[in-house]
């Protein structure tokens, strides 16, 4: 019996779109994995081993980054926060224009079954809606039918830096403000966060965070910024950044635990910062111990920041939907 299958099973064969199985039945975990990477690929309609799976080169989420996309985790069998994860996917896709071939239960469901595919009980879901395919011009009406994917892998990001803590710079690139393309969807354009990026990998840092327009720190590369100050954890406001589902989740997690506030920080004032961290699905919980070189606090991974990232993994590996694996063989 596979771990956390507590909610009702999905058998492929009630999924609303017509599916077709181009994989073997895989049994967890991992089980069915005959070569390559692992993980399964849902592509408009059909499943794919990761290796297998591709899309048009005229695919306007290839040419323009016309497209939005999700990452989420899955634990122990569970996927967290699903339904916020579906619920923001759609509002991103309402945030470009893009009306999705199929609606959120749909996708739901479609989630849970390239998870069950993969075999993995533990991992990492990319779904995507794509403008789809097009011609070579940037007019989205050129494109007909977006492409639903959902891509099911393991992902590695951050693995070290949970326990001791990363270095953070602050790039000298700015985040890309509302009034030019709303942070708050979540886009396939993210050159703006991958520059900033390999600014920091350039100075030799393992993330950076990014000032808003008006100077005010707005998040990382693909996670959001908390700091602790005067015992008081504080997030900026979320207008210039990606309203995120673990930030929400450690504000929840707050509760009863630390007073919290949000409110916009200078980059001056993160020198009397006595903790800082990162969240993030993949990243999840990430201590933050120096910034442009500066200690954090006593530069070492403080006691608010470990509490969190403690409740966090309790709650990641004990909540979320229950993935609907085939039954093994024989039972
Ligand atoms: N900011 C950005 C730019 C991101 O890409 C992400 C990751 N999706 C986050 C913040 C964190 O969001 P979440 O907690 O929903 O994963």
């Amino acid at each position: 019996m596979v771990a956390g299958t507590t909610t009702e099973r999905v058998a492929p064969a009630d999924l609303a779109t017509g599916t077709r199985d181009g994989l073997e039945t895989v049994r967890p975990p991992a089980a069915g994995r005959t070569s390559g990477m692992p993980g399964a690929v849902y592509l408009d309609g059909e499943f794919f081993r990761p290796e297998a799976a591709r899309v048009s080169v005229f695919d306007h989420g290839l040419l323009y980054g016309d497209g939005v996309f999700e990452g989420i985790r899955f634990y122990r069998g569970r996927v967290f926060k699903l339904a916020e994860h579906v619920a923001r996917m759609f509002r991103s896709a309402a945030g470009i224009d893009l009306v999705p071939p199929v609606s959120a239960p749909e996708m739901e469901k479609l989630i849970l079954e390239t998870a069950a595919r993969s075999g993995l009980t533990d991992g990492y879901l990319r779904p995507l809606f794509t403008r789809g395919a097009g011609d070579l011009g940037l007019d989205p009406r050129k494109a007909r039918r977006p492409s639903v994917i959902i891509i099911c892998s393991t992902l590695n990001a951050f693995a070290r830096g949970a326990d001791t803590g990363i270095r953070v710079v602050i790039a000298g690139r700015r985040r890309t403000p509302p009034e030019c393309l709303d942070p708050n969807v979540k886009s396939l354009n993210y050159l703006n966060n991958v520059l900033a990026k390999a600014e920091a990998n350039r100075r030799g840092a393992d993330d950076a965070l990014l000032l808003d327009l008006d100077g005010n720190v707005s998040e990382a590369t693909g996670e959001n910024f908390f700091a602790v100050l005067a015992g008081t954890l504080v997030a900026p406001p979320v207008r210039t950044n990606l309203p995120g589902i673990t930030r929400e989740t450690v504000i929840d997690l707050a509760r009863g635990r630390v007073l919290f506030e949000e409110r916009e920080l200078r980059p001056a004032g993160l020198a009397a910062a006595e903790e800082a961290f990162l969240c993030g699905t993949g990243a999840e919980v990430l201590p933050v111990v120096a910034i442009d070189g500066v200690p954090v606090g006593n530069g070492r991974v403080g006691a608010v920041t470990r509490a969190i990232q403690d409740a966090y993994q309790e709650l990641v590996r004990t909540t979320g939907t229950s993935i609907p694996y085939p039954e093994p063989p024989g039972r």
